[in-house]
């Protein structure tokens, strides 16, 4: 099968072509500078320029792929969870164009597309353990099939992407924070500020990251406050810090959600790791050196299928369509929506 995969639900204008596992094309346009100077995503900025972007998008990832929408067999699109106003954009553009076609239209779930990316990049077998970190979200789960999640844990509070988001622009680094504090990581001596490991005391697999952000901001006052500012060097040992901070919480609870997973005897056990935080180098070696010791698969996608991106909306969509589900031109865009449906009246989602 064919698909036309559309993304829009963040910061980031997506469309991408998938033929089977093969990505054919993967356009992502960024727009971190239009909310550079807001020190965030402005929903309603970002809004607008996926409607302005999308079509070219589209036109370029069909392009890159060497093929006509007459090649293709579907299109797929996030219908949330996401801002709203991109989410809406996102699906108008697929709802136009199915309408123009005739192709199935396929709404997706952004982080199924997110959980499902091993599927694609690895042919990863079900069932298997996922963690699932990135911007909006940190959970583990176990994927049982394209629309089977069972959530055994995740944060309480923030999620690590937005934590290494507040960290950057405490530390006056440049947004994305991921990326910015992992390169000043580089440098710099993750010893100088002892950060907490919250929740580490408790059993569950549950996580929380909102104590590190106030941790991180005042560690920097301290420095602050004592020559007047942050060097070069501040910066590096301060982002550092905060890595092996976030990570060492991500490991450990990685190893106690594998402890979960590894009781219920799965024939051939298998740990994924997907989102945005997913793209860290600190993270990713982590969790391979703990699969290695525990003896489990471990598959961590390509960076750039890490962070947002169509074509694993393409390639849910895909799945959703092998197992002879579509939509039609009532699909709504959903602000929330929890990929297990046991969690949802948790989330207060009602859906
Ligand atoms: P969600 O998927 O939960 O709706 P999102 O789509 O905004 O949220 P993603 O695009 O999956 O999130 O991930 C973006 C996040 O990943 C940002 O917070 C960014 O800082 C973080 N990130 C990207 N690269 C890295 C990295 N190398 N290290 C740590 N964090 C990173
Ligand atoms: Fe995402």
């Amino acid at each position: 099968l064919t698909i036309l995969g559309i993304e829009s639900s963040c910061d980031d204008t997506a469309a991408a072509v998938v033929r089977d596992c093969d990505v054919l094309a993967s356009v992502v346009y960024g727009q971190t500078s239009l909310h550079a100077a807001f020190g965030g995503v402005v929903p309603e900025i970002a809004a607008r320029a996926h409607a302005e972007k999308l079509d070219h998008c589209v036109e370029d990832a069909l392009a890159e792929a060497g093929v006509t929408l007459a090649d293709l067999d579907g299109i797929a699109v996030t219908a949330g969870p996401g801002l709203i106003g991109g989410v809406l954009s996102g699906v108008m553009c697929a709802k136009g164009l199915s309408a123009a076609t005739g192709l199935p239209l396929i709404g997706v779930n952004h982080l199924a597309g997110h959980a499902l990316t091993p599927r694609l990049t690895d042919q990863l077998a079900y069932p298997y353990l996922m963690l699932l970190v990135s911007g909006g979200h940190c959970q583990f789960l176990i994927v049982e099939g394209h629309d089977t999640f069972q959530r055994i844990g995740g944060t309480i509070d923030d999620a690590p992407g937005e934590a290494f988001d507040k960290t950057a622009r405490l530390l006056g680094l440049p947004q994305p924070g991921g990326p910015s504090v992992e390169k000043a990581a580089k440098t710099g001596d993750a010893r100088r500020f002892p950060l907490p490991r919250p929740l580490l005391n408790q059993p569950s697999c549950d996580m929380s990251f909102s104590g590190l952000k106030t941790a991180i901001l005042r560690a920097r006052d301290g420095v602050v406050s004592e020559k007047g500012g942050l060097t070069a060097q501040d910066q590096a040992d301060l982002s550092a810090s905060f890595q092996a901070a976030i990570t060492d919480v991500l490991i450990e609870k990685s190893r106690r959600a594998l402890g979960i997973y590894l009781a219920m005897k799965p024939e051939m056990p298998a740990f994924a790791i997907a989102g945005g935080v997913a793209a860290n180098t600190a993270v990713r070696d982590g969790l391979m050196a703990l699969c290695a010791e525990l003896d489990t698969d471990f598959v961590a996608p390509p960076l750039r299928l890490c962070t947002d991106n169509a074509a694993m909306i393409a390639y849910a969509g895909m799945e959703r369509m092998i197992a002879g589900e579509q939509d039609d031109l009532t699909l709504s865009a959903r602000p929330r929506w929890p990929l297990d449906r046991r969690a949802a009246p948790m989330l207060g989602s009602g859906k």
